[in-house]
């Protein structure tokens, strides 16, 4: 497994339907590699394509055409080879709730073919911080939980590749905070992590690569710091309470401003002007804000921008 490629794949086409009236093409053609050692963001908005893709590396949903390739061995003639690779971390959080989360990792390791002595079960539940649950009946975990015990259960074939779709879906800040902690501790024992999501800013946080695609098509490719520069972009929209202000400090932060009777919109680049700049302008202006809302770039908007372009 010398390479350093974990993913690559070729024209990849997938047409649910083919020759039906319900023809629909959810892939068109896509090609893209995954490095060894990333956390590679797949993103784009619902029925992008995003899980028929995964599924299609899960060998879930079979391909129309393309080819597949799992560090350099061919998906079509090596597939349980390839398999052995992947740990699939599902979207829907389905576990048995009459078992305890050690013996929903033993049962798999079991359905995995792992042999009794090369099982890891206390060592990947303390990697997700379980360990204290493990002897717990799933129904009584949360959410979070229940999210890490579905990452466990992928990992108990010791597979080099994880595959996570919409990790974050449906969970509140805090726990997300604790998600993408788990998922960079993983990515560090030196796994490689895939990742499917429609917010931005969690593939900004979490990602060194990504691709975005739309209705099937890959519309844009690269690292991270290529999105930063998408969403390098908020909006502040101000409503003034004062009726004598002087607007010359905030004409000399140089940025895009408009101003409609008592409604001040301003429109920067965070990676140019932090916030408090913007505070204190509006304090030397003499502006008394009576409400105040911060709008972020959304992924709506890249795909606009990027299908624009
Ligand atoms: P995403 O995961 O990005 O939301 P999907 O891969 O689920 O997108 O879906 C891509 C497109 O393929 C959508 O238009 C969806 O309706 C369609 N699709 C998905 N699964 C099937 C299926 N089993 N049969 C027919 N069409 C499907």
């Amino acid at each position: 497994m010398s390479s350093d490629v974990a993913i690559s794949v070729r024209d990849l086409n997938k047409i649910y339907g083919l020759g039906s009236k319900n023809e629909k093409v959810a892939l068109n053609n896509i090609s893209l590699q995954v490095n060894k050692g990333s956390i590679f963001g797949l993103l784009g908005p619902n029925g992008a394509g995003k899980s028929t893709f995964i599924n299609i590396l899960a060998d879930l949903v079979r391909k129309s055409s393309g080819n597949i390739d799992i560090f350099g061995m061919s998906q079509d003639e090596r597939l349980k080879d390839v398999k052995k690779l992947m740990g699939i971390v599902p979207q829907e959080l389905n576990i048995d709730p009459f078992f305890t989360p050690y013996e929903l990792l033993e049962i798999q390791a079991g359905l995995f073919g792992v042999p009794k002595n090369n099982r890891r079960t206390d060592e990947i539940l303390k990697l997700l911080a379980l360990e204290d649950k493990s002897e717990a009946y799933a129904r009584t975990l949360s959410g979070g939980m229940r999210r890490r015990l579905l990452i466990a259960k992928a990992m108990v074939h010791d597979p080099e590749i994880l595959i996570l779709d919409e990790p974050t879906a449906g969970v509140d800040v805090e726990l997300r905070a604790n998600l993408w902690a788990n998922i960079k501790k993983l990515n560090k024992e030196g796994k490689t992590i895939i990742i499917t999501t429609h917010y931005l800013h969690e593939a900004e946080e979490l990602c060194n690569e990504i691709a975005i695609i739309d209705n099937g098509n890959l519309i844009k490719k690269g690292t991270t710091s290529n999105i930063k520069s998408l969403i390098d972009r908020k909006q502040i929209i101000i409503s003034i309470d004062s009726k004598n202000f002087n607007l010359e400090p905030i004409i000399r932060l140089d940025v895009e401003f408009k101003l409609n009777n008592n409604t001040l919109i301003i429109n920067y680049k965070p990676s140019e002007i932090r916030f408090n700049q913007i505070l204190d302008a509006l304090r030397s202006s003499n502006i008394q804000v009576k409400d105040l809302t911060i709008n972020e770039t959304k992924l709506e908007d890249v795909f606009l921008k990027l299908t624009k372009n």
